[in-house]
């Protein structure tokens, strides 16, 4: 015997049946959006669900339409994207966790224009005949770097790779020992040399580097003399880098190649638009580099891909490298990357078109005055439970680049008014569970919304309409 009482056997017996539940109007409606098979399924589950909430006791049975309207509940949640917009109110602009950059409108129409329809991604409408992919952006990059040649892979990461086992397969790369940096998600120089097939040479120290210690490593064997930008970490005090010009020197007394991997990179001179100066891909062309890497969607702004421009030769041998067919970009992003690269032909619009670029230069009144506007709603949706100052902060690039340098910022702060953290991570955890879920950070026995990222304040006040706090006082 397990003990159920006669009550409840009888609240069992009253359930209604299956096909009773998905006649009800709302199983009508589920059955319309989401097709009988789900429906079904969802009613089964509901049932399954009211049933043993019978049997550990409870009262009353649900009628038919209170469970085809928990089966639709169930269903809608069900349907709802995984990969769904959140808002990003963490102050870091290209966060890779949260996708980093966001495209410019011009990239998202051309994008969703390349998903439609067919494209002429290898096929050349002047002659008729076969086309390349790089074919659509290939000028565009020369124009923008002053790079002789252009192609796009999948991204940095791929760059790299191709590149190293393009043009040092089975021979030497040397690297200073203090750009042998892991960039996170496992991509460490050392691994993906190896991977590569080239052997990793390390010269000098951590901290100093010379120019005879290259010259000291070069030999018959050395495919490429390799430099990384160490765009996640520096080294401060005593230290000594062998300038990208004095190294270009070096690899052309060798004969020997010069990669320079830029890791963000930039087209736009940072410092014209009041930021930090990065140093641009032009520059390091100019200075000598026969190849050199970037991101796609780091400080430059477009979709997720690398970007290898430099020598024409190189850039065919790299060309002729079976991996490259495996590392290739498709015509979305292609499209996307294109109309991001062309914003970059009118730089007086670029702050203003680009996302990345303006978020990165949104001004400090700017972000105090949304504050300003911001705060009282914020306030009347937490209650008393919570109080909400603005504050001055810092917001970062992210994405490793300039990671020392802060962006002065504005932020609502949401503070518990008993200091109880628990209120805290609980705010925390119904903020990631709203329709559009809300991420800040926690700092100083807060909830920090950096505002640096809000560009849609009407969007924010809606999903902040669905906030509960699981102790009810939202
Ligand atoms: C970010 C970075 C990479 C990897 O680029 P992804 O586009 O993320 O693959 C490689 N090298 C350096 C120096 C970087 O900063």
């Amino acid at each position: 015997m397990d003990g159920t009482p006669k009550a409840d056997l009888a609240g069992l017996r009253r359930l209604p049946a299956v096909d009773q539940v998905l006649k009800s109007p709302l199983a009508l409606a589920a059955a319309e959006r989401f097709g009988r098979a789900e429906t079904t399924t969802a009613v089964r589950a509901a049932l399954e669900e009211a049933r043993a909430t019978l049997k550990s006791g409870a009262a009353e049975p649900e009628d038919a339409d209170g469970l085809a309207s928990r089966a639709l509940a169930a269903l809608e949640a069900k349907a709802r994207p995984s990969l769904a917009p959140v808002f990003n109110l963490t102050g870091t602009v290209l966060h890779t966790n949260l996708g980093r950059a966001l495209l410019a409108e011009e990239a998202i129409a051309a994008a969703t224009a390349a998903m439609r329809s067919a494209v002429a991604l290898e096929y050349d409408l002047d002659s008729g005949k076969r086309g390349e992919r790089d074919d659509h952006v290939r000028d565009l990059l020369c124009r923008l770097t002053g790079a002789e040649d252009a192609t796009v892979v999948n991204n940095n990461a791929a760059a790299v790779l191709l590149v190293l086992n393009s043009l040092a397969a089975e021979r030497d790369s040397i690297v200073s020992r203090g750009e042998l940096i892991e960039i996170g998600g496992a991509f460490r120089m050392p691994d993906i040399m190896a991977r590569a097939g080239t052997r990793l040479v390390e010269v000098g120290t951590t901290n100093r580097t010379h120019p005879k210690d290259y010259r000291s490593a070069l030999s018959p064997e050395t495919g490429l003399l390799v430099k990384v930008h160490t765009s996640n970490y520096r080294i401060e005090g005593f230290t000594a880098e062998v300038a990208p010009k004095d190294l270009a020197a070096i690899a052309r007394e060798a004969d020997v190649p010069l990669f320079n991997d830029l890791g963000s990179g930039t087209l736009a001179d940072l410092a014209a638009h009041g930021l930090v100066h990065e140093p641009t891909v032009r520059e390091s062309v100019l200075e000598g580099a026969d190849i050199v890497t970037f991101s796609g969607d780091k400080l430059l702004g477009g979709p997720q891909a690398g970007f290898i421009v430099g020598r024409r030769d190189l850039i065919a041998a790299i060309n002729r490298n079976p991996m490259k067919r495996a590392l290739r970009v498709d015509k979305i992003r292609l499209a996307a990357l294109e109309a991001t690269l062309k914003l970059y032909l009118d730089p007086d619009r670029l702050a203003q078109r680009l996302p990345t670029l303006r978020l990165l230069t949104r001004t400090a009144d700017d972000m105090a005055a949304q504050a300003a506007r911001m705060a009282p709603m914020v306030a009347a949706r937490l209650g008393d439970t919570f109080r909400v100052e603005t504050r001055a902060c810092k917001s970062q690039i992210g994405s490793g680049a300039l990671p020392l340098e802060t962006l002065p910022s504005t932020a609502l702060a949401l503070i518990p008014a008993d200091g109880s953290g628990r209120r805290l991570s609980a705010l925390a955890d119904a903020l990631r569970r709203l329709p559009v879920p809300v991420i800040g950070r926690v700092e100083d026995q807060a909830l920090i919304f950096d505002l640096r990222c809000l560009e849609d304040e009407a969007g924010l006040a809606a999903t902040l309409a669905h906030l509960e706090l699981s102790d009810g006082t939202v």
